[in-house]
């Protein structure tokens, strides 16, 4: 019973879906939407297979077999030999006990419940056909059930039949498709199964991070995909710097993903300390796997599955991590690792950086090459993976002028160049330049795909193409590198010119701003590019971890000479010489530049204090250290921080920055203790606590509260700008999205601070504003394009014939319908053809309860929650009543139509009405239409014989 009208909701659903489409509202942003796009590129189909012979086929029979014999091998076990694992699993990190009770223990509903809900809707469903939304929507009922089913699976030891069957569906990836192997297999696997999967995911993340190691990132909570491109780029630029030599394999591994042993798998858990029952739940996960392989429209007969980590499955990735974390151990014990030079030692140097299957490895020396094949050959025969040598990447960083470049096996050469490490170019200014290449060209063609339906696209339309077709490709590469100069500026134009399709009416900056402050949120790739860089500098300050942050020190220490890591963040910026930094830091200072900072008054005492910078510092401020030279000689000293000056007594100091007047070195050390507040002066002179302070390891930051630096400009009213939003407070806590708004605002400072809030400030005087109604006039049931009529008209964004006039002294500033001249205000307000629409206007507003004016009609009501219905219908009168007037205008200059707006006005109601009315009685459901268009019957009511009265 529930089921049929579960289905019923489904059929429901796409009725409404095909109404909005006959409403030309195309551009919500649905898969319906984003596929407009896809449907165009063709699709790739198996058409026909390379049997082993070299025969190609294009029999289905003969294709279905031969896919056959190839996943049988290929999920087939092959021998691996025990001793093999026995020495890979020896010695890996454990877990505590506390973290392995968590993980034991029967699943419970909770877990289930929470399982459910966090799962994607609208998947293809498994097997038995039961997708995801039929158990979300059903839990209520199912839940229980389902859970006593897994827990008797639990005791049994065993899921059911149609858990264990996954159907493989095959995407194209690169290269020869008549070859399986350039097919990616994606298991479907049945909605049961996931939720049983994503439970176990959901504990396992809580405790990944305690024995995977900070180098691997992949599916592991708080670490990144960057984290691992940021430590390739950051090594490459240090070796640069410091003339070190390294080498980067990367290695490529036969279907690593498929080839995982279940045995080996389970091994691997319980060497990590995994305990019995936690094992065992993963274990129900893999019992008796079957696949069955989808070819056109049929499905093979059940293959075993002996090995492979489902690729589909929430806990997938989590267990690839798991698998191959003991060859990693093993390489992180055996190689030397980066070698630095003594000066700039660090705890552990990297020696590898894994993300999934991506594994690359810092080489410093033969017996490391060495090291790597024979760990590899260990892990091969204990695990069955395979190492693709001739497919690997290897590059050679630094001039390796008195040592000797070791050779590698396989016959893998070393390049010079670069890597292309996860989807980024990194290597030499050249080989990084490729990033860039014909991305411009790329930009615009995803653009000029769209092009065919702009005139159907409204506004915001637009903005969704831009922003999540477009722009978003870019992301990827912005986050871990700085253009070339020019790019952004190009792909921003282009961006700007598919907005517009035509003339730019407003300020960019405008459609950058957020919908309730009067912009479209238009991406603005410059500003975007800020908050990337404010993200890192959040991390870099606030989180220690990822192995990256160890070398990032090391390059921000060149900056100005000053030996500076994260205090650099502290320094009153504008007098620093950050020479020295490599383009990526410096482009994080920049975007640090942009805000001004404030101590938190009420910091915790720590270590942090022997940090402190002596330099451009306002926590300290010392006249005497103001002196360039004689900063100079402190930092010759290497006395630049706080500690330094605590540790060192008079004489020392003065011997060792040569100043010859002790008065000197008194006065500044007097000034520095002077500017410090007391009871951080008593924490400093506790004994011994300095010879604590060790400058290698990360030290707290101090917490910072963040505002937008505004220069001398002044929030006034009648002002588009504001500051009043994002609130961003403490640095730490700033959101990625409160970041990216307020980069926008002082980015495009200038161009928005002589932004009026409206064009009709001379007509209504600066009281009233369109401020808290912005968001209201797109506020459904209006139609986008007339709420982009609506937005335009509050922006002036109108070509009247006074704008026109203006333009081309051969039109007529006149209006159309009477002698005045056309005005913004009045072509929609004050012509007297209006008055009639007006009067229309005034009454139905009345009959809403409302009073009528001239600014609820131009701005749109200031929306508020709690009279949601009675706003959302005013909205919707003012939106079409300004088509009306738009539309009649345009009739009066082409000739033909209506010219009567108040007719216009009324056709418009009714129309909707009666379509609004027929699709919900269709509906069965005469309640809801009430509730939306019936509000206080003011346009219409539902007659006692169920007919709409309309009551204009
Ligand atoms: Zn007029």
């Amino acid at each position: 019973m529930e089921l049929s009208s579960f289905l019923q909701e489904r059929v429901k659903g796409a009725l409404v879906r095909s109404r909005f489409l006959q409403l030309k509202d195309m551009d919500a942003p649905t898969s319906f939407f984003f596929n407009l796009e896809r449907s165009v590129a063709q699709k790739k189909l198996l058409t026909c297979l390379k049997l082993p012979g070299g025969r190609i086929t294009a029999d289905p029979k003969e294709m279905s077999s031969h896919a056959m014999q190839f996943y049988e091998d290929l999920f087939g076990a092959e021998s691996c030999s025990q001793e093999c694992r026995r020495e890979l699993l020896e010695g890996l990190p454990q877990l505590s006990v506390e973290e392995r009770s968590l993980l034991e223990g029967e699943l419970s509903l909770e877990e289930l419940t929470a399982a459910v809900t966090q799962m994607a809707t609208g998947r293809a469903p498994g097997i038995d056909g039961l997708s995801t939304d039929f158990f979300k929507r059903f839990w209520n009922i199912l839940g229980s059930d389902l859970h006593s089913v897994l827990m008797e699976c639990c005791r049994t030891g065993s899921l059911p039949g149609s858990c264990k069957r996954a159907v493989l569906s095959l995407l194209p990836k690169k290269g020869d498709l008549a070859l399986l192997k350039n097919w990616r297999p994606v298991a479907l696997l049945c909605a049961d199964y996931k939720i049983l999967s994503r439970a176990l995911s959901n504990r396992l993340k809580d405790v990944l991070g305690s024995v995977v190691h900070k180098d691997q990132s992949y599916c592991v909570p708080d670490r990144t995909i960057m984290d691992n491109i940021f430590l390739i780029r950051d090594v490459i630029d240090v070796c640069k710097i410091y003339n070190l030599n390294v080498g980067i394999v990367s290695l490529d591994q036969e279907k690593a993903f498929d080839r995982v042993d279940h045995s080996y798998l389970f091994s691997a858990l319980r060497s990590f300390g995994f305990g019995d029952g936690f094992v065992s739940l993963v274990g129900l996960l893999y019992q008796d796997a079957q696949c069955l392989v989808k070819m056109g429209a049929g499905l093979s007969r059940p293959i075993p599955v002996r090995r492979g980590i489902r690729q589909g499955c929430p806990i997938s990735g989590q267990l690839y991590s798991l698998a191959i974390e003991p060859l990693l151990c093993r390489l992180r014990d055996r190689l030397s690792g980066l070698s630095l030079p003594a000066a700039c030692s660090i705890e552990c140097p990297p020696t590898i950086s894994a993300y999934a299957d991506d594994v690359n490895i810092f080489i410093s020396n033969q017996g490391d090459v060495r090291c790597l094949r024979d760990t590899l050959s260990l892990y091969e025969r204990a695990t069955a993976a395979r190492v693709n040598w001739e497919k690997s990447g290897a590059l050679l960083v630094g001039e390796w002028r008195d040592q000797a470049v070791p050779s590698l096996p396989g016959g893998l050469e070393w390049g010079r160049e670069g890597l292309k490490v996860l989807g980024v170019y990194l290597g030499t200014e050249g080989f990084k330049s490729k990033n860039w290449e014909g991305v411009r060209e790329k930009v615009c063609a995803r653009l000029s795909k769209w092009k065919w339906l702009l005139p159907q696209l409204s506004y915001r339309g637009r903005v969704l193409v831009v922003n999540n077709l477009v722009a978003s490709t870019l992301w990827h590469r912005l986050v871990a590198l700085t253009p070339p100069r020019g790019l952004v500026e190009d792909i921003q134009r282009a961006i700007l010119d598919f907005f517009w399709s035509g003339k730019h009416w407003v300020q960019a900056a405008v459609l950058y701003l957020p919908v309730a402050e009067g912009g479209h949120g238009l991406i603005d790739i410059q500003s975007k590019i800020a908050s990337f860089r404010l993200q890192t500098a959040q991390r870099l300050l606030f989180t220690c971890g990822p192995s990256w942050m160890d070398i990032a020190r090391l390059l921000l220490r060149r900056a100005g000479r000053l030996g500076y890591t994260k205090q650099l963040f502290l320094l009153k910026l504008e007098e620093v010489d950050l020479t020295g930094l490599t383009s990526f830091y410096m482009s994080v200072m920049q975007a640090w530049k942009m805000y001004t900072f404030k101590r938190e008054k009420t910091e915790s005492l720590g270590m942090w204090i022997f940090e402190e910078p002596l330099f451009f510092n306002d926590f300290i401020r010392t006249p005497t250290l103001q002196s360039a030279s004689l900063r100079a000689s402190f930092r010759e000293a290497g006395c630049t921080k706080l500690g330094h000056l605590v540790r060192l007594t008079l004489d020392a100091l003065k011997e060792r920055t040569n100043i010859t007047s002790s008065r000197v070195v008194e006065r500044v050390v007097e000034e520095v203790f002077a500017a410090l507040p007391v009871k951080l002066v008593t924490f400093l002179n506790i004994e011994n606590l300095c010879e604590q302070w060790s400058e290698e390891g990360e030290y707290s930051f101090p917490s910072l509260s963040v505002t937008p630096d505004v220069g001398e400009w002044q929030e006034r009213g009648g002002g588009l700008l504001s500051f009043s939003t994002p609130v961003l407070g403490k640095f730490q806590d700033a959101g990625k999205k409160a970041l990216y708004q307020s980069c926008v605002k002082v980015l495009h400072l200038r161009g928005l601070s002589g932004v009026k809030e409206s064009r009709w400030i001379e007509f209504f005087g600066p009281e009233v504003s369109p401020k808290g109604s912005w968001r209201s006039l797109y506020k459904l049931p209006v139609e986008k394009r007339t709420a982009d009529l609506q937005w335009r008209v509050v922006h002036g964004v109108i070509a009247t014939n006074r704008y026109r006039a203006h333009i081309d002294p051969g039109v007529g500033e006149e209006c159309l319908f009477c002698s005045l001249t056309e005005t913004l205000s009045h072509l929609f307000v004050e012509c007297p053809r209006l008055s009639l629409l007006f009067v229309l206007m005034k009454s139905l507003f009345e009959a809403l309860g409302e009073d009528f004016s001239y600014a609820v009609f131009v701005f749109g009501p200031k929306y508020s929650a709690k009279k949601k219905t009675v706003h959302t219908l005013m909205n919707f009168l003012s939106g079409s009543a300004k088509l009306a007037i738009w539309l009649t205008r345009k009739n009066r200059a082409q000739g033909t139509g209506c010219v009567e707006p108040v007719l216009v006005l009324e056709g418009l109601l009714k129309a909707r009405l009666k379509v609004e009315f027929a699709y919900y009685q269709m509906m069965d459901n005469v309640q809801d239409f009430n509730s939306v268009w019936a509000v206080e019957e003011a346009l219409c009511s539902v007659g006692g014989d169920g007919e709409l009265i309309i009551h204009f």
